[in-house]
Parts: C-alpha cells; structure tokens; sequence
C-alpha cells in the first residue's frame, strides 16, 4: 500500500530491535484514557502478541469508558489505581516500556515515578506537541491525528503489515475513528483513507465499531445531555464562545459513571458562529477542564495559560484546584485575554 514515510527510518529501526530483543513489555497511556489511548495500547498489544510476545501488558493509571470494553484484551487491561503494586511492578521489570498518546509522565498521575524510575528502554509514540526528553525514542508527530495511526504506521513500516490480526485492526480503527470525531475533524489526510482500507481488508466491520462506541447511551446520560444543552449551557456571544459546567450535584442527580460526558464539550460546536466551547465538570477532586475550537482558536494556549494543561490545537484539557464559581471566574478572565468582548 502507498503510504508517506512520516516516521523517522532511525526511529523506525530502534523500536524494532528492541521489540526483537525484548521479551517483556508495559504499554502505558494517559489517565481517563481516551478512544486513542485505548485503540493504540491495544493495537500494539494484540500486535505483540502475534509476534509471538507473551509478556505483554497495557496499563491504564485509571478507568476507561464502558463503550470500549468491548475491544478484545480491554478486560485485561492493568489499572493502577487499582492494582498499584502490580503495574509498578510490571512497569519496574519490563524490557521495555511503551509511553502511547502522552509526552509528558505528568499525564499518568501517580504512576508517573514508576514511570520515570524503571530501567526499561522507554518508547514515546504520540502525537502532542513539545514532547518532554524522558524516552530513549521519541516518536513525536503532532501532524499524524492519532497515535493510532502511529501504530499502524510503525508496524507497516517493520514490514509486518501481514502479521495484523483483527483484533489489532479493530482496536486502531476505534482510536483513529475517536481522535477525528468520526473522521469529522483532523481527517483531511488522503492516507486516513489508504489506512482504512486495509484495517477494513483485515475484517473489521467500521460500521459496527461506529454504533458500539456512539450509540450505546444510557438514559441517564441521554437526560443528562438534555438537561446541560436546556440549563448548562452559557453563551457568550462576542467571543463566540459557549461554556457548559456541571457540579458533582448535577452528576449525582443523573447517576454519572465515567465516560457519560464524553462528547459534551463538542455539542455547542454545532450552533453556528460558535468557534470555542468548554466544559468544567466538578470531580472528586479537581475540576477537569475540557477545550474544543474550530478553526484557529489555540484550545492547547488556552489550557496551558489558565488552567496548567495542554493538548492538540482544536482539542485540549487541563484542571483547576477551587471551586466551580472561582474556575467560571478564571475561565471568563483568560477569555477575555484571548478575545475582544467588546
Ligand atoms: P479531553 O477534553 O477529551 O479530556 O482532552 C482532550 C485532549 O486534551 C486530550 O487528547 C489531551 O491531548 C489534552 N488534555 C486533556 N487533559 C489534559 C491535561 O490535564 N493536561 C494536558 N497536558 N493535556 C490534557
Ligand atoms: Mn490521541
């Protein structure tokens, strides 16, 4: 198949070695793993295992939405906060550590010392910008719209396209269908396509991934959504923005379990002329902070200034440390630094 050499040759033959020595390897990814995060970890986990790697694991530092679990090897997937000692360990012995959709350890949480100390040859294979130096490779392609993507990239390029199962195929189309909307934003590369092609060649049925992933909502999260667009939702107009929050009153009062925000933060990217939107949902312990643009609007500035996060430009998160009325407060203030109100 015609594909781009976008990945460095030398980074190419690094990974390969050390997957040919190697005979036991922890795929890490970010906390409140997303569809990328989950799609790559097992895509090569699956891939590994065709090679005919029997030390394999993905670790998560937390829980995943149900409407992945679907995926063959999710269940198998080690949680941290879980099993603490367990992943650190896992990631301590390992021959090589895999760090997938992340650049930076502060993205796993608490597993980000077990991360930084072990021996293991580290591999960054992400697409954020700025990675961090703490990989002995680091695969950083920010123009790639999934870390997905780089996996199948990375596997062709080792000549061993024929090796992937469709369990692997699977698990890459959900990550690179996740990180595009469905192929609705960061989609315009024509190699997407090329790239599809040959996940569908492997038997995935795309149509079926699509449903198992969107349309799966409980009615809890159906009325929630209702109750955010109707009440939630702050509008405001001279910057073209929409703001939607919810407080852990709200979450209780649908029954919230993780992954029934997902998507939220897009819905008002729908009313025209809205070029910016953000969503604060009060957790446990911070409130998380989500980011959607289109356009130019720099959502990764916008996170890193107000609220010590990061991201894509069009997609990006960070978190706040107070109270719901002092990040409103924060938020309107970078607002205004980043457009004219009047
Ligand atoms: P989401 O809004 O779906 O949680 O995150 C969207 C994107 O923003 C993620 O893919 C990730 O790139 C980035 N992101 C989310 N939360 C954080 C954060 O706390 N720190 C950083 N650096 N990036 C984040
Ligand atoms: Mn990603």
């Amino acid at each position: 198949m015609l594909l781009s050499k976008i990945i460095k040759e030398d980074e190419i033959r690094k990974a390969k070695k050390y997957i040919e020595k190697g005979s036991s390897f922890a795929i890490v990814i970010h906390s409140a793993p997303d569809g990328d995060a989950i799609g790559s970890s097992l895509g090569l986990f699956h891939f590994l295992g065709t090679l005919g790697k029997d030390k394999v694991h993905v670790i998560a530092p937390n829980d995943f939405p149900a409407y992945y679990k679907w995926l063959s090897g999710s269940r198998d997937i080690v949680m941290h906060d879980r099993y603490p000692d367990f992943a650190e360990h896992l990631i301590r012995d390992a021959d090589v550590v895999f760090c997938l959709d992340f650049n930076e350890p502060r993205r796993v949480g608490k597993l980000a010392s077990a991360l930084v100390a072990t021996e293991a040859r580290r591999v960054m294979i992400d697409h954020h910008l700025n990675p961090e130096d703490f990989c002995r490779v680091t695969m950083s392609y920010p123009q790639i719209s999934s870390t997905s993507e780089m996996i199948f990239r990375l596997i062709c390029r080792m000549g061993m396209y024929d090796l992937l199962s469709k369990p692997a195929a699977e698990a890459i189309y959900t990550g690179m269908m996740s990180d595009t909307g469905a192929f609705t934003f960061n989609s315009n590369h024509p190699e997407i396509y090329t790239i599809i092609e040959n996940l569908i060649r492997k038997g995935i049925d795309k149509d079926q991934i699509y449903r198992r992933v969107n349309q799966v909502y409980s009615e809890n999260r159906m009325r929630m959504m209702g109750y955010v667009l109707y009440e939630k939702m702050k509008i405001y107009p001279k910057s073209h923005t929409a703001l939607i929050t919810l407080t852990q009153q709200d979450l209780r009062r649908f029954r919230y379990t993780t992954g029934d925000t997902e998507g939220f933060v897009n819905m008002p990217l729908s009313i025209d002329g809205i070029i910016f939107s953000a969503f604060l949902r009060e957790d446990p312990e911070n409130i998380k902070v989500s980011l959607r643009s289109s356009g130019n609007f720099p959502c990764n500035e916008f996170a890193a200034t107000g609220f010590n996060g990061g991201g894509h430009k069009n997609a990006a998160g960070g978190e706040f440390k107070g109270t719901m009325q002092d990040a409103i407060a924060l938020f309107e203030k970078t607002l205004n630094a980043y457009t004219d109100p009047t």
